[in-house]
Formats: C-alpha cells, sequence, structure tokens
C-alpha cells in the first residue's frame, strides 16, 4: 500500500471507531445534560440538555456492533431525528446522516476522509437552517473546529493532535456566540436579549467534537 502523506493511514477509522464516538458523546452529554438545559433556559425554551441526553440514549442502543462506519452513522443520524427533537435533532440528525451516506460501505477511512464527512456534515447544518458563521448557532462551533482539523492536516501533524485543535476551536468558538445576538433559531426571537449568552448548540457542538478527540486518542 502507498502512503500519500503523514497522515495517510496513520488511523483507519471503523465502525468501532463511530461507536466509540457516539458513546463518549453519549455520556458526556448526558454529564453536560443540566448544562446545556441551563444555557437553553436562558435564550430558548430549556430543552437542549434533555432533548440531546435522550437521543444520544437512544442512538447508543442502535449501535450495532458489526456494522460498518457508514451504516451505524446512518442509524445513529435516523435515531437522533426521531428522538431528539427540537431544531437541533434534524440539524444533528441528517447531519451523521449524511456523513453515513458520503462514507457508503467503505470499511474504513482515514484522517483526510473524516475531514470530508464532517464537511459534508457542516453542509447540511447549514443547508437546513441556513446559519453562518457569527448567527449563534451550532454552526460557530463547528465551522472553526472543521477548519482547524484541516489546518493540522496540512502541516503533517499527527490526526489526534489535529482533533485536539479541533477542539479547541470548537470551545472557542462556542464561547464566541456569549456577545453575539442571535439570527436564526428560538433564540432570534430574543432580539439584544439574546446578547450575552452562550449559545446551547454551539456548546453541545463542542462537546461532540472532543468526544471525536477521544474516540481518536483511543483508537491510536
Ligand atoms: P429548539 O430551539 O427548537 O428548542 P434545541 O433547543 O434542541 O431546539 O436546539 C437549539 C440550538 O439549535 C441552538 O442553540 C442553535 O445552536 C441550534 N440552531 C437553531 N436553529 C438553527 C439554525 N437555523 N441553524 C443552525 N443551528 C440552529
Ligand atoms: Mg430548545
Amino acid at each position: 500500500m502507498t502512503r500519500q502523506g503523514p497522515n495517510v493511514g496513520d488511523h483507519a477509522f471503523d465502525g468501532a471507531f463511530v461507536a466509540r464516538w457516539i458513546r463518549e458523546a453519549a455520556v458526556s452529554i448526558h454529564e453536560q445534560r443540566d448544562y446545556l438545559t441551563q444555557l437553553d433556559a436562558a435564550i430558548g425554551d430549556a430543552d437542549h440538555g434533555v432533548n440531546m441526553d435522550r437521543g444520544f440514549g437512544r442512538a447508543v442502543e442502535r449501535l450495532d456492533a458489526a456494522a460498518g462506519p457508514g451504516s451505524l452513522l446512518e442509524a445513529v443520524g435516523t435515531a437522533l431525528v426521531l428522538s431528539v427533537g427540537g431544531a437541533a435533532g434534524p440539524l444533528y440528525g441528517s447531519s451523521l446522516r449524511e456523513m453515513g451516506r458520503a462514507l457508503g460501505d467503505a470499511a474504513t477511512f482515514d484522517g483526510e476522509g473524516l475531514l470530508r464527512i464532517l464537511r459534508v456534515a457542516l453542509d447540511e447544518v447549514r443547508r437546513l437552517g441556513a446559519a453562518s458563521v457569527g448567527d449563534k448557532t451550532m454552526v460557530d462551533a463547528l465551522a472553526p473546529a472543521i477548519d482547524g482539523l484541516e489546518r493540522g492536516l496540512r502541516a503533517g501533524e499527527p490526526l489526534v493532535t489535529s482533533l485536539g485543535r479541533a477542539t479547541g476551536a470548537a470551545q472557542e468558538g462556542a464561547a464566541s456566540t456569549v456577545p453575539l445576538q442571535a439570527r436564526r433559531g428560538r433564540a432570534s426571537y430574543l432580539g439584544s436579549r439574546s446578547v450575552g449568552h452562550l449559545d446551547p448548540g454551539a456548546a453541545s457542538s463542542a462537546l461532540l467534537i472532543e468526544a471525536l478527540e477521544r474516540a481518536a486518542s483511543e483508537a491510536s
């Protein structure tokens, strides 16, 4: 097998990796459930933590040890669409489903493949929600996270290091939503009263990226 660069082939992500990601995410969301709900209480309807916890609980139940990464992501996405609810359910659920569709029946993928499917996910969030960076949504965490991953990979860093960058960028991106006025979703109904609060979806997105980093470090 020819190696095309320092990051190609140093990780082979498979179904077990996707399952680890979803389990890590479910644990973290469960731990942060009340925090996410408090964030949503300030500028929304106080359901984000409860919704995400319920949805990821259902998603974990759908993890099939024999499935490939693409079909697992599709199954998890469908579970999220059916059980999270609110705005975040369709946004996260369809995104994961599209990630799975993009992988098709590939048995494994590498760092470049991960970058590619994360871009597919972000495109789906944007397609459904029409939010740009600065609108105070999950896009404010996801877009810089993916850019961070790409920068790391282009610089030839190990994938886990690049994912560490992605986590840092997602957390900074989430924090950057505090002074913003919401232009999408329920929080936008508050107008200038949405200023001064962290966006709950940006916070949950940072948890999902951090879970991805943890799942990848366990794979190395
Ligand atoms: P709801 O607002 O319907 O109660 P949730 O509380 O589950 O839904 O999720 C709210 C989060 O969803 C927001 O914090 C924001 O990050 C995200 N969100 C809402 N609308 C959009 C949108 N149009 N595009 C991207 N993200 C959005
Ligand atoms: Mg809500």
